[in-house]
């Protein structure tokens, strides 16, 4: 058993920041159904990202906002995340997923005004990175079911962002490197 157990409490330390090695790998999938180290991990995950969306919880353990983590954030190499947040409509999204693969995207692409943020970046990047405004998602859940699913807009960049994570991608390579504010052409892209 790795120590991020559901009753280990991660904290601003565990998390992995960019440089370091684990972070540019493309992770392996992970054998199903998935073992119980394996669902105690993103038991532990998803309660970091409750954790640090909670306003006390959040002072007490010095935590950063996160709305997905990456198993690799916290140096686990398999191929799952966590996301927690609620669309602009009020939906939660809560997903712990395993073995994520994007089966079909848009056409259109979208993009964050203010930028993304990721919890392994201490720096303040500025910049627009393109993401598809649509995806299907074939993923499998903790009790090893297979999974479908349609994410669009806001829930579509946070998933295409944790799983870009496991593909040893960071946000700002999305980013024009010559003008971060350029946006691709010949393709209908939005802000959100
Ligand atoms: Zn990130």
């Amino acid at each position: 058993m790795s120590k991020f157990t559901s009753s280990y409490t991660i904290t601003m330390k565990d998390i992995i920041k960019e440089g370091d090695p684990i972070l540019r790998q493309v992770i392996g999938v992970i054998s199903l159904p998935p073992s119980e180290e394996d669902k105690e991990e993103l038991a532990c995950m998803m309660q970091f990202l409750k954790n640090s969306q909670d306003p006390a919880i959040a002072k007490k353990y010095g935590l950063r906002a996160g709305v997905g983590l990456s198993a690799n954030q916290i140096g686990l190499n398999k191929r799952m995340f966590v996301v927690y947040f609620t669309d602009e409509k009020g939906k939660l999204y809560e997903y712990a997923l395993i073995n994520p693969k994007i089966t079909s995207t848009s056409t259109t692409m979208v993009y964050l005004p203010q930028s993304e943020g990721c919890l392994s970046v201490d720096r303040e990047i500025q910049g627009y990175a393109p993401r598809y405004e649509r995806i299907k998602m074939k993923a499998y859940d903790m009790a090893g079911n297979e999974l479908n699913l349609r994410f669009k807009g806001f829930p579509a960049v946070v998933i295409q962002h944790e799983l870009d994570h496991l593909n040893g991608i960071m946000f700002y390579d999305r980013i024009n490197s010559e003008n971060p504010f350029k946006l691709p052409e010949n393709v209908e892209i939005k802000s959100i």
